[in-house]
């Protein structure tokens, strides 16, 4: 079963945190607000990353302030091969160290304890054993975490603050470049030679589990191509966390 989710509310003073950086920052550059996440919550401060293209874009610049902030990666055992390659080379090239942290449970026990993969008949209890629990598990380690979250990914990701409060996790969540657009991410990564999954080149515009992704046509959305055919969008690490800030604060 998966777990009814109860919101984690922010004390005042992470509210009053929230609302004044969150509105001081919004027209600042990824640079600034990652330094200032980093002056403000080091050594609690954490980033997820799925190694998609603004998450290996963040990474470059955190690269430039601080390598020591942990950075995870939620390893479901459905990723990519490219993913995990690109894991190394990026980790390799910047000097950051990306830890895949995973479900108590292989995919081989998952699936034999539910008798075959979950992600065909209820991807949402899927990503929920994957995904959410993991973070769950990583959450109460840490004040805040960074995440490659855009406004333009998706009607979902639209309102997509640089400060938020995460509700689900009882974080800060910090998303340095929400105002990004797709344009600016690709720009940079050419320009800087920043390393990237090669699955982008054949098709891809957001890449997920290998099972959940496939590539899209050139004028389909950036995730049109995750939960193909389902009603499905979101993993659930960022589908409620959105509306639940401004509920929250
Ligand atoms: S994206 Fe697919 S394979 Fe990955 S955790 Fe979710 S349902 Fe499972």
């Amino acid at each position: 079963m998966i777990a009814t989710f109860q919101p984690k509310q922010a004390t005042p003073k992470q509210a009053e945190l929230v609302k004044y950086w969150n509105e001081k920052l919004e027209s600042s550059s990824p640079e600034t607000i990652l330094r200032w996440a980093v002056t403000t919550f080091a050594p609690k401060l954490t980033m997820g990353t799925a190694l998609g293209s603004s998450g290996c874009v963040i990474l470059s610049i955190l690269a430039r302030i601080e390598t020591k902030i942990p950075v995870f990666n939620l390893d479901t055992g459905y990723q990519f091969p490219e993913t995990l390659e690109l894991l190394d080379r990026i980790s390799t090239k910047y000097g950051i160290e990306i830890t895949r942290r995973s479900a108590e449970i292989s995919v081989a026990e998952y699936e034999a304890v539910h008798g075959g993969p979950l992600y065909r008949i209820d991807p949402d209890r899927c990503c929920y054993d994957r995904k959410i629990r993991v973070l769950e598990s990583i959450a109460p380690n840490y004040d805040a975490w960074i995440s490659g979250l855009r406004r333009d990914q998706g009607p979902t990701r639209a309102k997509t603050p640089v400060i938020g409060w995460d509700a689900r996790f009882g974080l800060i969540k910090i998303a340095p470049l929400a105002l990004w657009t797709n344009k600016e991410v690709w720009d940079i990564i050419v320009k800087e030679s920043i390393p990237y999954n090669t699955l982008y080149d054949r098709g891809y515009k957001s890449i997920g589990c290998a099972p959940c992704t496939r590539p899209t046509l050139p004028d389909e959305d950036e995730r049109a191509g995750r939960w193909s055919g389902q009603l499905k969008t979101e993993c659930g690490l960022h589908q409620v966390n959105e509306s639940l800030t401004t509920a929250q604060l």
